[in-house]
């Protein structure tokens, strides 16, 4: 029960300046990295983008259905541009030391166990747990953040190190998950044809970009003051990821959780490809209704082209008889 609870339909975030990103070679070096990068940051701008225009009611629409809270100028909505607006800002940076946040392909092997947890000579980071990509069985990614206070002694191998930096992995299962051609799946090439009409949005999830976006977004949410990641996998690791989760989410927990802010970015590039969510009208019959809303939370994908109105007979039809 949440009766007892106020419910905050807000976050407290950071105000995000620019951050800079420290890039691996062990991401680098990953054939096609700069393409599933690009993609990723694409996601970020053009999602941005839309929730900043003030013509684009569709894309505000899908943002709504995402996050249940209004689109506009409220707090909430504020902080989810921002986040997105972080991601596409990211800088590149070659200064490992005083980057923000540090970008690793290297499937965690980077950490050493030592007594009571783990240490990574290359970050100057202290995990108690096992690293996610080590772990049986492993996760797709992982962003870890823990405050460093600046060490009194310079010859210390943690001095020089930026104190609120974040290190993020993107685990080798996130690499071997290739579409049909054997390569790791983009959307410019593999995913677009013939046609995504009626395609379900779990098409997209095993894309390297969606994987991470989802880890940047934990990583630029980290605030300094609190010393923290303000969006996590809500409420439980189980029940964080997937369209259907993410449809499903109470507005708290949306703002909250990596995983809306991620289709957030995907449904914005989808958006430009022509399709969104089925659109249900008022005027639509009931059955109507209830077979689009059923279709949206199971993330079809809808192309209105031809506007409106036409497609939706189509749909009423075909629900009708
Ligand atoms: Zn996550």
């Amino acid at each position: 029960m949440h009766a007892l609870i106020p419910l905050l339909v807000t976050i407290s975030l950071p105000s995000v300046l620019s951050l800079s990103l420290y890039v691996d070679t062990s991401c680098s070096s990953k054939k096609g990295w700069s393409d599933y990068y690009s993609e990723t940051q694409n996601f970020a701008k053009r999602a941005s983008v839309r929730m900043s225009s003030s013509s684009d009611t569709d894309f505000k629409n899908v943002f709504k259905r995402i996050f249940k809270v209004e689109p506009g100028s409220s707090e909430a909505f504020n902080n989810v541009v921002g986040i997105l607006k972080a991601v596409a800002d990211l800088t590149a940076t070659s200064d490992l030391k005083n980057s923000d946040i540090r970008l690793f392909c290297d499937n965690d092997k980077r950490w050493t166990q030592i007594q009571g947890g783990y240490h990574d000579p290359t970050t100057e980071m202290v995990e108690r747990d096992t690293p996610s990509c080590q772990r049986q069985p492993s996760a797709l990614g992982r962003t870890y953040s823990r405050k460093s206070k600046p060490p009194q002694n310079p010859n210390d191998p943690r001095a020089g190190h930026n104190p609120n930096r974040i290190s993020v992995s993107i685990c080798d299962l996130t690499f071997a998950r290739p579409s049909k051609d054997g390569e790791p799946a983009w959307l410019k090439d593999d995913l677009v044809k013939p046609d995504l009409q009626n395609t379900f949005l779990d098409t997209f999830d095993d894309m390297i970009s969606v994987t991470i976006l989802h880890e940047l977004v934990h990583a630029v949410s980290y605030s300094p003051a609190e010393s923290k990641v303000i969006i996590l996998d809500v409420p439980t690791k189980e029940s964080a990821y997937g369209w259907e989760n993410v449809f499903a989410k109470s507005a708290e927990d949306s703002l909250k959780n990596a995983e809306n802010y991620m289709y957030t970015g995907l449904w914005a590039v989808l958006a430009d490809m022509g399709y969104t969510l089925p659109r249900i009208k008022e005027s639509d019959d009931q059955i109507v209704k209830n077979a689009l809303e059923e279709r949206a939370k199971e993330g079809w994908l809808y192309h209105y082209a031809d506007g409106t109105k036409r497609a939706l007979e189509v749909v009423a039809r075909r629900f009708i008889s």
